[in-house]
């Protein structure tokens, strides 16, 4: 199909299927997660969710047998464009779409992806990721968990930590060690277990910001069969990494606000600081401080930038199919700018944005203060800084290993 024509069915479909609340600014506890017991707080999202997931479009490029949209990256970004003309609201968020789903599609078995993809789709199962252990962060080959063959199944051992949402999702997927003996790389497994399964239980871990989204996960002889098992024994460490690039390169779209591929939730966060500079700095037409106003505007040329280098990458990786480790790179600065994004938001606001309770703040002041205590693990989750640094370092720019630092999330 023309794209043109193409872009055309896309809008009017658009104008008669995205529910008006849809094209609201997001509104964080209406986010969809999707999952067994999702609570829809807007009736909307459900209804906008059913629409996309039955066009394939929450997946828009992944193949139409396992429920995706089976769109060309040309197409997806016209739809991605319209969705944006309109203000629409993601009708989907979900580690299924993120990370988990693109290393399916290229690592599991035709059955497997069957069983998994189309749920990922549908917002049916929502997922968490077992990765770090208390041992073992970005040393993260290192990891413990143990999963020993019993039989048509693998019997789990061991404990993780920072599992995003663990205590919401249904199913994880889990580096587990099947081989003590050889390498440590060589002796790791991707498995696929449902969260409901005997033995395993969670432990919410309160954070700065006030919430607790995420847990300490433990297993105690947990049971899993074996074909839950992707890619074969002792392949996970690839796959691993190759989730590793998914997630850096979602990590890095939170520094795209104000951009060309900008979404409405975080544009309009930077209206809020120019808001946010002229109410309290008492200035009508021009923000009165000086230092502010420079400094917000460096930060839209930077942004600016960084959308058009993340445009880039993404046309270039066309060629690679998908992200390869310049993930680091946009995930490192993604993060930094985000976090820019939300010093510039408290300078705005001035001794408003001190607040933690009380009513001597609004809603939306305390939120920022969150947010911004938020912000500061975007340089940590996914791999830290420093460990995106060593990536880059090595798997970029080829330079030579002389710390003999090999063992990281890289
Ligand atoms: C908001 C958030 C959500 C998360 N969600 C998940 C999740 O869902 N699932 C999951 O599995 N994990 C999750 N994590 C964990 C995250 O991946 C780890 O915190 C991260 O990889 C760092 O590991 P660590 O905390 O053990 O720190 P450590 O590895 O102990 O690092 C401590 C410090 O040492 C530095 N350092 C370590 N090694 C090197 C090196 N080789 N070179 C230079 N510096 C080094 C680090 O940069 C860091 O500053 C989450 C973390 C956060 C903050």
């Amino acid at each position: 199909m023309q794209l043109s024509v193409f872009r055309a069915d896309v809008r009017a479909w658009l104008d008669i299927n995205c529910p008006e609340t849809m094209r609201l600014p997001a509104v964080q506890d209406e986010v969809v997660w999707g999952g067994r017991n999702f609570q829809f707080k807007n009736p909307d999202s459900k209804i906008w969710l059913e629409r996309m997931a039955g066009k394939g479009w929450t997946c828009p490029t992944w193949p139409e047998e396992f429920g995706g949209g089976g769109l060309s990256k040309e197409e997806a970004m016209i739809l991605s464009q319209e969705l944006s003309r309109i203000n629409a609201r993601p009708a989907l968020t979900s580690f299924g779409i993120s990370m988990l789903g693109p290393v399916l599609l290229e690592s599991a078995s035709y059955e497997q992806k069957l069983e998994h993809i189309p749920k990922i789709v549908r917002g049916e199962i929502r997922w968490c990721q077992g990765y770090s252990e208390p041992g073992s962060g970005s040393d993260l080959a290192s990891l413990a968990t143990r999963a020993e063959a019993d039989g048509d199944d693998y019997l789990i051992n061991g404990s993780k930590v920072w599992t995003s949402y663990a205590d919401k999702a249904d199913w994880i997927f889990c580096l587990v060690r099947t081989d003590v003996e050889g390498p440590k790389h060589g002796g790791i497994s991707f498995i696929l277990f449902d969260m409901e399964t005997s033995g395993v239980s969670t432990k919410p871990i309160q954070l700065i910001s006030g919430s607790s989204p995420f847990c300490e996960t433990f297993f105690d002889d947990v049971r899993v069969p074996a074909n839950n098992l992707i890619g074969g024994v002792n392949n996970g460490w690839a796959i691993a990494k190759r989730l590793l690039q998914h997630e850096r390169t979602m990590i890095s779209g939170f520094g795209l606000a104000d951009s060309l591929n900008s979404d409405a939730d975080h544009a309009s966060i930077m209206d809020k600081v120019e808001d946010a500079a002229m109410h309290y700095r008492g200035d009508s037409g021009r923000l009165s401080d000086p230092v502010l106003r420079d400094e917000i505007a460096k930060f839209k040329i930077d942004s600016e930038a960084f959308a058009l280098t993340s445009r880039r990458s993404l046309e270039e990786s066309k060629k690679e199919q998908g992200p390869t480790a310049t993930s680091s790179m946009l995930k490192n600065y993604g993060c930094e700018l985000n976090k820019r994004r939300y010093e510039l938001l408290l300078q705005a606001l001035g001794s408003q944005a001190l607040g933690w309770e009380g009513s001597g703040f609004k809603i939306e002041e305390l939120g920022v203060t969150r947010e911004w205590l938020r912000s500061k693990a975007n340089s940590i989750e996914g791999g830290t800084s420093e460990v995106q640094l060593n990536v880059i370092a090595k798997r970029v720019l080829g330079l030579p290993d002389i710390l003999n630092m090999r063992k990281g999330r890289d």
